[in-house]
């Protein structure tokens, strides 16, 4: 789960490919800019729209039934290659085929194997040196490095320091801090969150056109700085902690300093700059001071399109030895085949994680929540499409993906390996937030006008008189932190929703309360267990909205598009122009 999650990450590369409008998506062609978050309705077929009331009930009863067993001690709280995982994968496959959905692979098994490794770095200093100067940054207290090399060692060895700003390349709003630089072999000093660009005509606040004003686009997110520094050919990427902009404090950082999971790439993720980490606001003020420059005036600088790299003439040495482990883990996969010949090889994708932290020292992490809720709604959701009077036109999939806490790497190598081509799929849909409470008048959605999607969710809440809603945080970036940003991330639209926080019958501060008591008692606790005062029909609710969404992407004429200036655009506009 995602909400406030204690830490969270997503590796694989992004290719931001500039390109214009155009492309087939199959069934009828995808039409050229049109869809927005305008009030435009979306292109759903008319003459195939089932009102929401008319939809099949979702069993609320077999649902619960299924949370129970998964979060049950003897489940162990789900831990990838333990035997929770062996018990919730097959409990989960063989629900999908009493339910009647088919395996979703094409080797005709409910599962995908995902190849996972563990990497645990060993303390080690990081040394910057000018001359004969010295400055020798401690483990875990100012620098926090690892390596995503699955090898025994991977090191810097007096590795040129680059400041390149916030080290992003953002065609859509004319930005390259880089310049055409060459970085390769240097180690990128850079500055966590988007540049923040003044709003000309407002003092005081961001431009909301340009990397989204207050809300955080994935140029901002630390992942990102990663990915662009390793595309560069950069040895080393530190970056500069700062509470703020970051949204959390050092001490979040600081645990990251043990066991790390990645997916195994052909390349042992050799593509990846050999060690990435976090350097403290003092040590990197301390540095651009060595280097006879001033931390805050090159931050200034680095918030407008002139900036430029600037080589402080300081090196960088560190050498980090692994223990490594690898996991043999699966994603559980079944599918409702599409009832047009054209349509069934286009998909729809529902995704929730069936994984969590298993037992430790503190006992077994339950998970009902987070994310048990998600993988039995995944089962009933797909039960309800299989009483409809005619399975949708296109095929619907139901994804159950393992390690979402460990970096949601069940979902990205879903997306980096793909069963159906993402050019063929419409859209996915993520179960990964909940409301146990009861009903509400509205309903969350992260990340909201990234896509027509929302329009879609607009339309199915208001069947139900509710209402939909942009995330309380934008600032927080909270799009990029479950498993449909894999999807997104590779150019498919994606959905995010999340609980609403009007409650019908209860006080206005009931939402807060309720969610307060999660996010300090329970979250990623032993305590995320199913409470007797849960009240599901909140959660019947949502998912009848998610339902619709689902059922009318899979029925509708055309795909859903990315709105103008997203991120994701150009790439998913590049897939289907192929
Ligand atoms: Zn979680």
């Amino acid at each position: 789960m995602k909400r406030h999650a204690r830490w969270e990450r997503a590796i694989c590369f992004l290719f931001f490919a500039a390109s214009a409008c155009s492309g087939s998506g199959g069934i009828g062609a995808v039409s050229c800019g049109g869809s927005t978050s305008s009030p435009a309705a979306p292109p759903a077929s008319t003459s195939q729209r089932v009102p929401i009331g008319q939809l099949p009930r979702i069993d609320m009863d077999a649902l619960l039934a299924h949370v129970k067993a998964l979060s049950s001690d003897e489940f162990e709280g789900r831990a990838p290659g333990t035997k929770g995982e062996e018990l919730s994968v097959t409990y989960l496959a063989d629900q999908f085929k009493k339910v009647g959905l088919k395996p979703g692979n094409t080797d005709g098994t409910y599962f995908q194997q995902v190849p996972l490794v563990g990497i645990t770095p060993a303390p080690a200093p990081l040394v910057f040196k000018k001359g004969n100067r010295q400055q020798t940054l401690k483990w875990k207290d100012d620098v926090v490095a690892w390596t995503k090399h699955v090898a025994e060692s991977a090191s810097l060895e007096n590795s040129e320091l680059v400041f390149v700003g916030y080290g992003v390349v953002a065609p859509e709003f004319n930005w390259d801090d880089y310049k055409g630089v060459d970085l390769k072999g240097k180690t990128l000093v850079v500055l966590i969150n988007d540049p923040p660009v003044p709003d000309p005509d407002k003092a005081g606040e961001l431009d909301a056109k340009t990397f989204g004003g207050k809300a955080m686009t994935y140029y901002g997110r630390w992942t990102y700085k990663y990915e662009i520094g390793a595309q560069k050919g950069a040895a080393g990427v530190l970056i500069v902690h700062e509470t703020e902009p970051a949204g959390y404090g050092f001490n979040v950082v600081q645990g990251k300093t043990g066991e790390q999971f990645d997916l195994v790439t052909p390349d042992k993720n050799m593509g990846r700059a050999a060690i990435e980490g976090w350097i403290t606001l003092d040590q990197a003020k301390r540095l651009l001071q060595s280097a006879g420059r001033d931390f805050d005036a090159l931050k200034k600088q680095a918030a407008t399109r002139d900036f430029k790299p600037v080589a402080l003439g300081v090196t960088a040495s560190m050498t980090i030895k692994n223990t490594l482990r690898t996991i043999a883990s699966r994603n559980v996969v079944a599918k409702l085949e599409g009832s047009d010949p054209k349509g069934m090889e286009e998909y729809v994708v529902y995704t929730a994680h069936w994984d969590h932290f298993g037992r430790t020292a503190d006992g077994i992490f339950h998970g009902a929540e987070d994310d048990a809720l998600g993988c039995a709604a995944l089962v009933e959701l797909g039960r309800a499409f299989t009483k409809l009077p005619a399975p949708p036109r296109r095929s619907i999939l139901f994804l159950a993906v393992t390690a979402e806490e460990q970096g949601l790497l069940g979902s990205q190598y879903y997306s980096v390996t793909p069963i159906y081509p993402l050019a063929k799929t419409a859209a996915d849909i993520n179960l990964d937030s909940w409301n146990v409470h009861g009903r509400t008048r509205d309903l969350t959605l992260v990340g909201f006008g990234a896509s027509a999607l929302d329009d879609y969710t607009r339309d199915a809440a208001a069947e139900q008189g509710r209402v939909v809603h942009a995330d309380a945080e934008p600032e927080k970036g909270f799009y990029y932190r479950s498993d449909h940003f894999n999807f997104a991330k590779q150019g498919v639209p994606a959905l995010d929703p999340d609980g609403g926080v009007d409650y019908l019958g209860k006080p206005a501060e009931f939402s807060k309360q309720v969610r307060d008591e999660w996010t300090e008692h329970r979250y990623h606790t032993p305590r995320d267990v199913v409470m007797p005062d849960w009240d599901l029909s909140g959660v019947n609710e949502d998912l009848r909205v998610l339902f619709a969404v689902g059922y009318r992407v899979a029925q509708a004429d055309s795909f859903p598009e990315w709105t103008a200036g997203n991120e994701f655009k150009a790439k998913r506009d590049a897939m289907l122009r192929k």
